[in-house]
């Protein structure tokens, strides 16, 4: 069980302070996600420059990471581990990123993670590796680290064992449980500059709480994303009945 993670880069430091925090170091220490890190620059061309990265052809401002460079990294990498894994490629241009994938990369036993720099990889990286490619949204950030680092993040909380309460994932938002936004949450004190914590909740009946919440989310869902509610006739009856 628990996913291990290889992390491509090169600046492998970028992950220091990440990985021996909170939920992630105590995830690593029970043995639960064992994360790799990997310097591109171990693969570079000869010394003094070892290069990896050079002008696109054609001309145009910016830099490549090199095929020559990138591939036999990557082979390098997927041949260091119990299995070949599932290689993943950090791009602006890939599939968006989200909540479902995340659960799906949580049943990988192993991922390997490639973050670009510069203006990202020689076109034939992807064409001989045929990576899963992967972007955080669209919007254009400076490395893949961040991006892994996103993934690693959402993967992880999934794994179970690593959250205190096995049950904390099934309500968030976007999660299999129904894909919609959570309902409000509340804790003490009752109340706080004349604000109230709803009385429902106060009051023990299950019941009405599972009701309540469960409206909650419907009504949050249909104000600020809408989007997820047309998803939801895309869900197999079985899925749908018990939305109310
Ligand atoms: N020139 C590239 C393009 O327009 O598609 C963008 C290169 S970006 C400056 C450098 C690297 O950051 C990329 O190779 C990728 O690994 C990472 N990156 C940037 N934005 C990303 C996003 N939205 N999702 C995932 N990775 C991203």
């Amino acid at each position: 069980d628990g996913v291990r993670f290889d992390v491509i880069t090169l600046f492998p430091a970028i992950f220091d302070g990440y990985l021996t925090q909170s939920l992630l170091e105590k995830a690593i220490k029970k043995g639960l996600v064992d994360i790799q890190r990997h310097d591109m620059r171990d693969w570079a061309g000869k010394a003094p420059h070892r290069k990896v990265d050079d002008r696109p052809f054609g001309g145009g401002p910016g830099m490549l990471l090199q095929v020559d460079v990138t591939v036999p990294c990557v082979e390098d990498v997927q041949k260091m581990g119990p299995s070949p894994g599932k290689v993943i490629m950090l791009t602006p241009q890939g599939k968006r990123f989200d909540q479902q994938m995340a659960e799906e990369f949580a049943l990988c036993d192993r991922l390997v993670l490639m973050c670009g720099r510069y203006e990202g990889f020689d076109q034939r990286v992807t064409d001989i590796l045929q990576p899963t490619e992967v972007s955080i949204g669209d919007f254009i950030l400076n490395g893949g680290e961040v991006a892994a680092m996103t993934i690693v993040d959402s993967v992880v909380r999934l794994l179970p064992g690593v959250l205190g309460d096995e049950n904390s994932n099934i309500d968030d938002s976007f999660s299999s449980g129904n894909r919609l936004l959570e309902f409000p949450q509340y804790t003490r004190p009752r109340e706080y500059r004349g604000h109230q914590v709803p009385e429902v909740l106060l009051g023990g009946n299950h019941q009405a709480i599972a009701k309540w919440r469960s409206e909650q989310s419907q009504l949050r869902t249909q104000q600020r994303r809408s989007d997820l509610l047309e998803k939801q006739t895309d869900l197999p009856a079985s899925q749908t009945d018990d939305l109310g």
